[in-house]
């Protein structure tokens, strides 16, 4: 499941990056109209032919992005660039700016998830030879065309069009990166049927917790539930119903409690619920309505017939218990509600235990 997700992410990514590019590739193909009768017009004729080129390079790779062939207009594009800095260097000089657009297909090749990262890397780090090659060679061309006093003007205007998709290479893995550390880190902190949180994750939510009503001085109880006989049901009806009432019960949980509380799917039919800022005998009105809720629910409304119940231990967490004496003394009172009937609540009462235990020595 999470593979599959991964790769739907990707497609995604991948459709917006090349949705962009294709806008980014109608202005381009503009641009380099403009410049042919442009170059044509300052005598530069090697150059206006040469955009001619790059005006069929550009039309093909927007073809290209229509037709689903993502990774390979961006090839094109790259040879495009490549050549069309390397003519522009030789001709006009670098005063002009063009090579910085090296630095733009070399960072965009990055962002292109077709292509290996080992490809991606030589690719981009080959482009970025080859601008450090074009200072070399052509370091002595000067530029000697009419209306030079522009030239500034031309060299900053291609440096902010060459800058800008690169700071948006940039930003686009930050985002993706940062929303998929998210959604891994949701992945692996709920359990996959309710989409609760799971037993692993919840340690360290409940101490969190914990930490914040001890620095508030609130009370914070704990409650263990667990369906009555949901062997049984799973026995009679399937598995596939019994992941249903799971489901049903995980909702009407979450639909009871508030957004501050912490539900937990705790293993099986049990479920561990931390409600924050409660009494114990508040908590204890509140998990009793929730219990009356829950039995009155159908929860598989194809088999109206089946009705659940569920049985509830719960403790307010005293200061000074750790959490797995807590969470013992939580299940010792569902253990009663058991053992008492069923579908109950129970308040722990780990003093009045401790002396029974002491008594039967
Ligand atoms: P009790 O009233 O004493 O709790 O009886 P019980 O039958 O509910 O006993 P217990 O809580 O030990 O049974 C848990 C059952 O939960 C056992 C197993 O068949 C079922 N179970 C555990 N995980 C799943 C699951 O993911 N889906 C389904 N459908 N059943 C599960
Ligand atoms: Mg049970």
């Amino acid at each position: 499941m999470s593979s599959k997700n991964t790769t739907v992410d990707f497609q995604d990514i991948e459709k917006v990056i090349f949705q962009i590019v294709k806008k980014v590739s109608y202005f381009s193909l503009l641009i380099h109209i403009l410049l042919i009768f442009m170059f044509a017009h300052i005598g530069a004729i090697t150059l206006a032919a040469v955009n001619i080129f790059s005006v069929f390079a550009w039309a093909l790779g927007i073809f290209l992005i229509t037709q689903g062939l993502n990774s390979l207009a961006l090839r094109v594009f790259c040879i495009e660039v490549v050549l069309h800095s390397v003519f522009v260097c030789a001709t006009l000089g670098l005063e002009v700016g063009f090579q910085f657009y090296l630095w733009t297909i070399s960072s965009m090749l990055l962002v292109d998830y077709q292509l290996k990262l080992k490809k991606a890397f030589i690719y981009s780090v080959s482009l970025i030879l080859a601008f450090a090659a074009l200072y070399f060679f052509f370091k002595d061309v000067t530029y000697n065309y009419p209306y030079a006093e522009f030239i500034p003007l031309i060299k900053i205007t291609n440096i902010i069009i060459a800058g800008l998709p690169m700071i948006y290479a940039f930003v686009l893995i930050r985002e993706t990166s940062i929303s998929q550390r998210k959604e891994l880190t949701e992945m692996a902190a709920r359990d996959h049927l309710t989409k609760l949180y799971n037993r692993r994750f919840a340690r360290k939510l409940i101490i969190d917790t914990r930490q914040r009503c001890i620095e508030s001085d609130s009370k914070m109880c704990i409650v263990m539930g667990d369906i009555d006989f949901f062997k049984r049901i799973n026995d009679t009806y399937g598995h596939d119903k019994g992941d249903t009432i799971l489901m049903s019960v995980a909702n009407a949980i979450t639909q009871y409690l508030s957004q501050k509380d912490i539900i937990v799917r705790w293993g099986g039919g049990e479920f561990l619920i931390i409600l924050t800022d409660t009494e114990e005998s508040a908590a204890f009105e509140r998990i009793e309505q929730l219990r009356q809720n829950i039995h009155t629910l159908k929860p598989c409304p194809d088999d109206p017939e089946i009705s659940i119940s569920m049985s509830f231990g719960l403790i307010e967490w005293r200061p000074l218990v750790s959490l797995n004496d807590t969470l013992h003394q939580a299940d010792t009172a569902l253990y009663k509600s058991k053992h008492s009937g069923r579908n109950k609540t129970t308040i722990a009462t780990p003093e009045q235990d401790y002396i029974n235990n002491l008594k039967s020595v």
